[in-house]
């Protein structure tokens, strides 16, 4: 991704762009369900939809379930669009509690177009005219990860960046400031460069191992530390959502793509071992596993600077974030997106550097945040794994976030934040985090007005929903899987 956009802005004249891989190293390859922000990325490396879907397998997404979190046997979607319409300036979901007070029973989900189109199975292209209900919503991706990394990097390599394949096994440092000089390969060969981004996974080669920053654990709130993954056949029909389903001690993905489907379990290995892991997702899976599954150990952080003298680290050599909201993916395009901007001279500036470990510090912090609350917000007490989580104390923010909630039904965000109301709302309501009060402007309104509205609102989205094809129709006319993909 780096290579793909960095060559796309910068011309080959006024920067050399070189990509060292190792085939024998291989990338981790199971980040496969992205948030509707890939638009953005993918548009401004001019990649065209309809191509990068057939040749990555790609499905649509229009949000993710989540089963059994605030207790078993419930299930709330977050889905990438906005609840009803607001009414009188005040935001939907205050008329929604205050109906909910009075009896209505419709699931806040029912007022929101991809919520019903997703349990449907239905899948259309939102519309432009602001007018239409059909453009109140958006959608992301699932894909194939390792296609779209082989895909990236020709895109790359047509736009002059040179890929050298190779295990590097030192680093060469300039003995006085600490710069980084250079990279050698197992073959002898070195490698100079002014600027060095190190994009070597949980090694983080440079930005660690040579450069010596720190990685801060956020463990104590995120308590799984390990994956088992399997791929499986698919079913006949494809979700077009991610699923993540509460387990005894983590959570199970689910990801439909094209050719078949993607499976976690994501868990502590505090509360439970990697035996009881692997038999409880190859138990939980829908149909038959394609290979073994694959165990993957990490820490919930980030380093404490993501930029240290002339090294930037991007992806997750600069920190992880378990996929429950697959945001990795958008953090590594938020990184790059913020050394577009911020791109050093060889002076590199000190004041461009602390704005950019501040900025994606924060933005770690607020997606850090948003995971931590569907773990805190349960009343799951069937397992040591979910008391402590229920039970553990928040970050400051978090804690004043849903303090304010629970008082009022106001959410707190600022603009620059990743995750705004409609996103918190999903969870905290998907949770049972219930507002003591709503909003007074709601008593303006007569109740039979609103619920009069409120029923026609749901009738136009119920039949919005059911006007659209199903998501294999639309896949199959709009993006079937490439068979002649990328050689890579
Ligand atoms: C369990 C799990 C599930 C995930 N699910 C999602 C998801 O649903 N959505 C999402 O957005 N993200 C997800 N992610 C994150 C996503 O997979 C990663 O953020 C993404 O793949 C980027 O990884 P990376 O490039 O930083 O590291 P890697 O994929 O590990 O790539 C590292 C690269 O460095 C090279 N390398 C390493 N060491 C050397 C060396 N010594 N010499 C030369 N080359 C070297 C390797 O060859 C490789 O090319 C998930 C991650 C995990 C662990």
């Amino acid at each position: 991704m780096t290579a793909a956009a960095l060559s796309t802005v910068l011309r080959k004249e006024i920067c050399e762009i070189e990509l060292v891989e190792s085939d024998a190293i291989g990338i981790v390859g199971v980040g496969e369900a992205t948030i509707p922000a890939i638009h953005d990325f993918n548009r401004k490396i001019g990649l065209d939809e309809q191509d990068f879907m057939r040749r990555t397998n790609a499905t649509f997404k229009l949000g993710i379930e989540f089963v059994d979190w605030a207790k078993k046997g419930d299930a709330y979607m977050h889905p990438f669009g906005h609840y009803g319409f607001n009414i009188n300036g005040v935001s939907f979901h205050h008329y929604w509690l205050d109906q909910n007070r009075r009896g209505n029973t419709a699931q806040l989900g029912e007022y929101c177009i991809p919520f019903v189109a997703g349990k449907a199975g239905r899948f259309a292209l939102p519309l432009s005219d602001p007018n239409s209900v059909l453009s109140t919503y958006s959608y992301a991706f699932h894909f194939d990860a390792s296609l779209y990394a082989q895909y990236l990097r020709h895109v790359a390599e047509q736009r002059g960046v040179t890929r050298t394949e190779g295990r590097i096994v030192d680093v060469a440092l300039d003995g006085e400031g600490g710069f980084i000089n250079s990279v050698r390969l197992e073959n002898g060969q070195s490698i100079a460069g002014d600027l060095f981004i190190d994009c070597s996974g949980f090694r983080a080669l440079l930005i660690g191992k040579a450069l010596g920053v720190d990685y801060e654990s956020w463990q104590h709130w995120l308590p799984c530390d390990r994956a088992v993954a399997v791929q499986s056949r698919n079913s006949d029909t494809l979700d077009p959502y991610t699923r993540a389903t509460a387990l005894k001690a983590g959570w199970q993905w689910r990801i439909p793509l094209q050719h078949r489907t993607g499976n976690g379990h994501v868990y502590s290995s505090q509360y439970m071992d990697d035996d009881e892991a692997r038999t409880l997702l190859l138990e939980n899976i829908e149909h038959e596993a394609l290979a073994e599954p694959r165990v993957i150990r990490f820490t919930a952080g980030k380093r404490q600077r993501m930029w240290k003298k002339n090294c930037i680290a991007i992806g997750l050599s600069g920190g992880f974030l378990e996929p429950l909201e697959s945001t990795s993916i958008y953090l590594i395009q938020a990184a790059i997106m913020k050394l577009i901007e911020r791109f050093p001279d060889r002076e590199f500036n000190a004041v461009d550097r602390d704005d950019y470990n501040a900025q994606i510090g924060n933005a770690f912090e607020q997606v850090r945040d948003f995971i931590i609350l569907h773990y805190k917000a349960t009343s799951r007490d069937d397992s040591e794994f979910w008391r402590y989580c229920r039970d553990m104390a928040v970050p400051d923010e978090l804690d004043y976030k849903m303090r304010a909630f629970r008082e009022s039904g106001r959410v707190v965000f600022s603009k620059r934040e990743l995750f705004i109301e409609p996103n918190w709302i999903s969870v905290l309501l998907g949770q049972h985090v219930i507002p003591k009060t709503t909003d007074l402007r709601v008593d303006c309104t007569p109740a039979d007005k609103i619920k009069t509205q409120m029923a026609r609102m749901q009738e136009v989205i119920r039949r919005a929903a059911a006007s659209m094809p199903t998501h294999e129709e639309t896949i199959a006319r709009y993006c079937p899987a490439d068979s002649t993909k990328i050689e890579s």
